[in-house]
C-alpha cells in the first residue's frame, strides 16, 4: 500500500516529549484499517506501520516508539456566515489538533511544527515501515 500525509512534531508541555506523529491523507475510500504511527520522544524515529496495534506495539515496538492518539480537535476557523468567500479564506485557520501523551499521558500535546516526510528527513529524522506499506515519495528513508 501506498500512502501520503503529513509528519506532525508534537510537543508536550507536561513532560517535554517532542513527538512526531504521522497524519495519514489519501482518498477516502483507501482501506485505512490497521494504519498507523509511532515515534520516540525525542522527534528523531517515526514508524508507519500497517498491522494490528497489538502486534506492532508487542513484536516491533520495544517502548522506546509510542503511538499518540488524537485527543480533540478544536475549530478556530470563523462561522462562514456572512462572510464572503475572500474575507473567509483570509481568516481561515486550520483546527487545532491535541494529542494524548503517550509518555506521560497528559492530553495536552500541540502541533509544533509540520512538514512533509522529506523535511522531517532532512531534518534528521528516520522513517521505518513494518508491514507493507510505502510512502508515494519513493525515497527509502533508513
Ligand atoms: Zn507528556
Amino acid at each position: 500500500m501506498i500512502v501520503d500525509g503529513t509528519v506532525l512534531l508534537l510537543f508536550c508541555s507536561a513532560c517535554g516529549a517532542r513527538h512526531p506523529n504521522f497524519q495519514f491523507s489519501g482518498d477516502t475510500d483507501m482501506d485505512m484499517d490497521g494504519l498507523g504511527s509511532a515515534g520516540d520522544r525525542t522527534g528523531a524515529r517515526l514508524v508507519l506501520f500497517r498491522a494490528l496495534r497489538g502486534d506492532v506495539e508487542g513484536a516491533w515496538l520495544d517502548g522506546e516508539l509510542r503511538s499518540a492518539s488524537l485527543a480533540s480537535v478544536t475549530p478556530l476557523a470563523p462561522s462562514a456566515k456572512g462572510l464572503d468567500f475572500a474575507s473567509f479564506r483570509k481568516l481561515y485557520r486550520p483546527p487545532e489538533l491535541k494529542f494524548h501523551c503517550p509518555w506521560c499521558d497528559a492530553a495536552e500535546m500541540a502541533v509544533s511544527r509540520e512538514m512533509t516526510p522529506a523535511e522531517f528527513v532532512d531534518a534528521g529524522g528516520r522513517i521505518d515501515f513494518i508491514g507493507a506499506i510505502e510512502l508515494r515519495e519513493g525515497q527509502a528513508f533508513s
